[in-house]
């Protein structure tokens, strides 16, 4: 059974299996949260990155690297639709958190920490991308004990933690 929390802080932080990484399809570091976890776990992940992933990943995809300097071990890193830019399919942003899952459960990783996809340049309407989160992990099978969603600011915290309790109240 999955423990789901909400918490603020700088995701490069947490010290869990694996943190997923809104990244793009050209798989090649970014802006955002993408810039943050690269800059923090070296230039591992970006060779990783073009290793493993030569011809990028389509939306609603996820793939796994290392997590070269950071207390995770792994990075998984999943592409968000680009609202912006007229992806607006929830059925995208909701496959990014089924897909990271599934991945977490091929690795092994146990505690996974999430940011949220597609909330920062990709402009998703902030309380539908809390919803699709928390509702798409709380429905998709895994054996991940341990879900942690990251919120940079203080402001996000405050919408996503009573979403989260609604879905998985505190013990
Ligand atoms: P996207 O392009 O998918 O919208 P962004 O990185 O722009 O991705 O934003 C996704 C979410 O991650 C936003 O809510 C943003 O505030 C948040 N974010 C940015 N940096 C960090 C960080 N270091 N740790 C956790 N969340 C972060």
């Amino acid at each position: 059974m999955v423990t789901v929390t909400a918490v603020r802080g700088d995701i490069t932080r947490q010290r869990v299996d694996a943190i997923v990484n809104a990244a793009n399809n050209a798989m090649r570091g970014g802006g955002g949260v993408d810039g943050a976890i690269h800059r923090a776990g070296g230039r591992a992940i970006l060779d990783d990155c073009i290793a493993r992933f030569p011809d990028g990943l389509r939306t609603g995809d996820a793939g796994w690297t290392t997590a070269g300097d950071l207390p995770a071990t792994w990075v998984i890193h999943t592409v968000g639709p680009n609202y912006a830019a007229g992806e607006r399919d929830r059925g995208l942003l909701e496959s990014c958190y089924r897909r990271a899952l599934e991945v977490a459960d091929q690795i092994g990783a146990r505690s996974v920490s999430f940011p949220l996809i597609s909330a920062g340049v990709y402009a998703w309407p902030l309380n539908d991308a809390i919803d699709a989160a928390v509702t798409t992990i709380a429905k998709t099978p895994t054996r991940v004990e341990e879900v942690v969603v990251v919120s940079f600011s203080e402001d996000t915290h405050r919408r996503v933690q009573p979403q989260v309790h609604r879905l998985f109240p505190p013990a």
